[in-house]
């Protein structure tokens, strides 16, 4: 580690992306006069409607269960603020790392993973003239989908035409035929590496660790708050136990959520610090020195492996006791409900769907699962309400 910190505005490192070398946006544009690129797309996510949205919709307990769970937006912005800290001294490119983790889950349904799922057995039982898009539903592709095409506010395109490095830090996974279908439309665009090898940026790659060290530090201490998980539970997951002693020796006088918080906070800072010592490490072991060198690499940003573990036993303990916890999957199995009746409605009688273009799209199902997925948690409650008379949400 450098003996300082690194100041705001440190000089980017050789195998950051720099904003004068981006391989631009898909419509040209002029460049800002005082914001780079990569700026720019930041501030597009953050004045689009989707990222509003964002406020309303489930990260893993649902919107109105409480004020102070993690939402999605709240999730974006620790995502966004991990991200930087790992960043800058690395000397990556914070913007770039701060409209990718702002924009990362723009393509999420109302009520988390739960709606995914919903809408993506709706669209798999469908014809594929019907789903368009290869079929199927999947928040990455989504969220690509989002900005490349479903906010419409600018006069000269659709989408929010972002840089292609942005683009390619959403679109984290994508499958062969996925891949395949957009490389169609987009040749040797951001699919291109699904299907050919290769890694995106080290700020795309620092995203996807970034969204995990968030979810896991942030779903312990709403879990704690649920009263879903307890203090005593957690001592059996290593990566946390250790923090928590560690805060007790520290402040032996120490309970309830302090302790809470304060092992959350040394348990994220081991971890930040634990990516940045074996990334710089695995840089200069792999001699790369350039963004074409980050893709001709494997994956460089990660986890030494003692941490890797710890950080996949904490996984494993909140799936096992958090998210299929039965309460959760009570409200899963509602939510699961609520997408799927909607979509049926919307399928039976379009004109349901309001007197919006999307009605006039070529593919009906995917202009359904476009405005579903584009739905705030309340909002799909009400309109389910509306649609079927039954009150899933009481
Ligand atoms: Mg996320």
């Amino acid at each position: 580690m450098s003996a300082l910190p690194a100041p705001a505005g440190a000089p980017l490192a050789p195998y950051a992306a720099h904003p004068a070398l981006s391989r631009g946006r898909r419509i040209p544009e002029p460049d800002a006069p005082t914001r780079t690129a990569f700026q720019r797309d930041r501030d597009r996510v953050i004045h689009s409607t989707a990222f509003r949205r964002l406020v309303y919709k489930t990260q893993v307990f649902l919107n109105h269960e409480g004020d102070l769970f993690r939402t999605r937006m709240t999730h974006s912005l620790e995502v966004a603020q991990l991200g930087r800290s790992i960043a800058r001294p690395l000397g990556l490119n914070e913007d770039l790392v701060e409209a990718i983790a702002l924009a990362h889950d723009l393509g999420h349904t109302p009520f988390g993973h739960a709606g995914q799922d919903a809408l993506n057995a709706c669209l798999r039982e469908l014809p594929a003239e019907l789903a368009g898009q290869g079929g199927g539903f999947e928040h990455n592709l989504q969220s690509l989908r989002v900005v490349d095409h479903l906010e419409h506010r600018y006069p000269a395109f659709d989408g929010l035409n972002l840089s292609f490095e942005t683009r390619e830090g959403i679109l984290k996974h994508c499958s062969r035929k996925h891949a395949q279908r957009l490389d169609t439309r987009e040749p040797g665009g951001v699919a291109t590496r699904f299907l050919n090898g290769g890694s995106p940026t080290l700020e795309a790659q620092l995203c996807n660790l970034a969204d995990e060290i968030a979810y896991n530090a942030h779903d312990i201490d709403d879990g704690v708050r649920s009263g879903l998980l307890s203090l005593e539970q957690l001592e059996a997951v290593p990566l946390f136990e250790r923090h928590r002693r560690a805060a007790l020796q520290a402040h032996p006088r120490l309970t309830g959520r302090r302790l809470l918080f304060e092992s959350i906070r040394l348990m994220l800072s081991e971890q930040v610090y634990d990516v940045i010592a074996t990334t710089r490490h695995g840089i200069l072991e792999a001699g790369v020195d350039s963004v074409q060198g980050v893709r001709a690499t494997p994956v460089l940003v990660r986890f030494s492996p003692g941490m890797h573990a710890a950080s996949s036993a904490l996984k494993t303990f909140l799936r096992n006791n958090l998210y299929r916890h039965p309460q959760v999957m009570h409200n899963t199995d509602r939510a699961r409900q609520v997408v799927s009746d909607l979509f049926a409605c919307y399928l039976q009688d379009p004109a349901a769907l309001g007197a919006d273009d999307d009605l006039f799209r070529p593919h009906l199902a995917r202009a359904i699962a476009d405005h579903i997925a584009g739905m705030t948690d309340r909002h799909a409650i009400r309109e389910h309400e509306r649609l079927t008379g039954a009150s899933l949400f009481p």
